[in-house]
Parts: C-alpha cells; structure tokens; sequence
C-alpha cells in the first residue's frame, strides 16, 4: 500500500511559509514510494492570491480546505477543521512548521485526533515499518532524543531551518477543493485589524554568515563583526553566550534557542561548539572555525580549522577583506 506523508501548509499573506516548502522537500525523500501531499486552510483570496506559490509545491495532491470563515488564523475553528480532514484521509506521517501558529495548532489538533506529538524537530527519517523516527532536543538540549510514536498519523512539527529546499522539481499538484464543515462552529475571536509587519530579509538564508562567541572577549571585538559584514556583504551571528553578555541581539542568536541557518561559508570566530550551538549549522555547506583550543568541538566539525586568536583574525580579515569573493 502507498505511503503517505501529509503537510501542512501555513499561508502568511498569501505566501507560504519557508519552513513549509523545507518541510515538502524532506518529506520527499523519507522514501523512495512515498506520496507526499499537501493541506491548506484558508479563505478564498488568500488561496487566489497564493495559488502560483501553491501550485510550485512539490506534492502529489494539495488539498484546499477554502471558505471565507477562514480569513483570519482562528486556532479552536482551524484544529478543529484539521482534525476532521485527518481522521478522513488518514495519513501515516503528518507535519507541520515549528511556526508560532505551529506551536499552537498542532497540540489542539494532536489532541483533537486522541494522537501523539513530538514537537519542534531537527530531524525526521523513517525505519522499514515506515514509522516516523522523529528526533529532537532533550534534557535542557543536552542530549537528542529519537521519538518513534505509536499513534497513527505520526504526528510531528519541523522547525523552520532545519532543512534545505532541496528538489526543485515541480510536481504540479493536483488541486483538490474541499468544502468545510463549519456550521456550528462559534468564531471565539473577533479580529478587528491586521497590521502587516515589515518582512525583513532572512538573514539566516545569507551566503557568508560570521558568528561570534565568548573567545572574542569583548563587546567592542564582537562589533568588529558588524564592519567586517559589511565590507564584506555577509551577515553577523552569535554563540548564545555572547548574546546573554549583551554583546549581540538575541535575534542573531544561531542554535537550538536561536536561529538555524544554511550558508555557503559560516565563520565561527571564538566559538566552542557546544551540541546546542552546532544544532543550527548542520545545514552550513562549510564552515571555519577559529579557536585557541584545537580540541574545542567546532574545530572537528569544521572544514577549515584555524588554531588562533579570534579577534587577531578577526581584526586581519577586516585589513584584508577586499572582496568577497576573496573568501569563498
Ligand atoms: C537548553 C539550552 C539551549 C541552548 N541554546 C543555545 C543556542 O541556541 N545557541 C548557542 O550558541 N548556545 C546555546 N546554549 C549554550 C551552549 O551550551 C553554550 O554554552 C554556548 O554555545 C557557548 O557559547 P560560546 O561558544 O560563545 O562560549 P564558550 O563555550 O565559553 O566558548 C568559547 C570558546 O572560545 C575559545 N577561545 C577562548 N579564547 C579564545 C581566543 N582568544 N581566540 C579564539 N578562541 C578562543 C575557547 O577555547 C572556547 O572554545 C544552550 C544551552 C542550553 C542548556
């Protein structure tokens, strides 16, 4: 019998969402039979004004749940309108973005369906029995754990980044329209403005990401990373210990509480590699790694090791930069 995995997908502003599309890609290559299909919820703009992005998905069917009731994210009416989908089409794998919908969509909707969740992910695979093996922090991030669920779909949520967008083929999908059940259901939110936040671009997608941690040892030295960034158009990051010392916005912050992140070149100036910090740059195509101690993690795990003074290089890198190109 086919294999099915099930993705949710979440609309924002008529886009989908980026952890979405790193979602479908993965789920493509969890077998070589899978059938991998697609669920959106949404009123009928929002699927007219989306349906290019939609119809690049690289899914078999995309199921529409369209009604106007829907023109507003509303979580009891969405779990409740999801679960039902669920129960009828019954899937052996659902996921759905770490989003801060996700997050409070998926346990209503796991509860709903009586069915487990493994939530916030940094990886998926399935065994023979194609039953999801789900791995996640655990233990405060000390350990990863490898959830198997026993419930059927195996239920888990993805968080944005932790994979790449790998195929580009374009499965065109088959585009099945789905009229809800929505009578009966009481709206419990009225929403009376929608105010549209600035997107800025995601840095996390950047070429050259230069990171900063504790073996700067100063703030002024980490801000050196900002005149470096923009010499030489990459972006600046931080080890979460340099973001608790004030040094840099918790924005920036790369791992398991910050950011993951998937450059072509990722330069970790003064950073040990602690497991939580390495956790957001598994997708990093390469990285350098500058430290004082040879057996920090980061040295091993990097592709280039250099055994010295951060800031020292950090400062050379500044008089030499001239393009860069220079560094990749
Ligand atoms: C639940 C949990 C979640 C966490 N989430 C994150 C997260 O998202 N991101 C994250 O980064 N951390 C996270 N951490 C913290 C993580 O465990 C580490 O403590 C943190 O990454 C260490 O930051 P650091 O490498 O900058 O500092 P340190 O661990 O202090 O390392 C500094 C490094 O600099 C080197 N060094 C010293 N002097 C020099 C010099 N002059 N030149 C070059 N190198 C030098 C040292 O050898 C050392 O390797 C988390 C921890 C927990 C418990």
């Amino acid at each position: 019998m086919t294999k099915t995995a099930l993705v949710y997908i979440e609309l924002n502003n008529s886009k989908i969402e980026k952890v979405c599309k790193e979602i479908v890609s993965k789920a493509n290559e969890l077998a070589s039979d899978i059938e991998v299909n697609a669920v959106v919820i949404a009123d009928k703009t929002t699927i007219r004004n989306s349906q290019q992005d939609l119809a690049l998905l690289n899914v078999k069917k995309l199921f529409i749940i369209e009604d106007n009731i829907f023109d507003s994210y509303q979580c009891c009416l969405f779990s409740s309108v999801l679960s039902a989908f669920i129960n009828k089409n019954k899937p052996d794998i659902f996921l759905m973005g770490a989003t801060e919908n996700g997050r409070e969509l998926a346990p209503r909707t796991a509860s709903a369906l009586n069915i487990g969740l493994t939530a916030d992910c940094t990886d998926i695979s399935v065994d023979e029995s194609f039953n999801l093996l789900a791995t996640r922090p655990t233990y405060g991030g000390k350990m990863m754990a490898t959830i198997i669920s026993e419930t059927r779909p195996n239920f888990a949520t993805i968080r944005p980044g932790a994979f790449k967008i790998e195929n580009t083929l374009v499965n065109n999908p088959e585009f099945v329209y789905i009229q809800p059940e929505t009578a009966g259901h009481e709206l419990l939110l009225e929403v009376l403005k929608c105010e549209t936040k600035q997107q800025e671009e995601d840095w996390t997608c950047s070429d050259v990401i230069i990171a900063g941690g504790l073996g700067l040892k100063t703030k002024e030295n980490f801000e050196k990373i900002y005149t470096l960034c923009s010499l030489i158009n990459a972006k600046p990051a931080a080890s979460r210990a340099a973001v608790e010392l004030g040094w840099a916005p918790s924005e920036i912050q790369v791992g398991q509480t910050g950011n993951s992140v998937s450059p072509k070149l990722y330069i970790a100036l003064g950073i040990s590699g602690a497991m939580q910090h390495m956790t957001g740059i598994t997708n990093a195509d390469k990285i350098v790694a500058v430290n004082t101690d040879r057996q920090a993690p980061i040295m091993s795990a990097s592709d280039i090791a250099i055994e010295s003074d951060a800031a020292a290089v950090l400062q050379s890198m500044i008089e030499h930069s001239g393009s860069k190109q220079a560094l990749l």
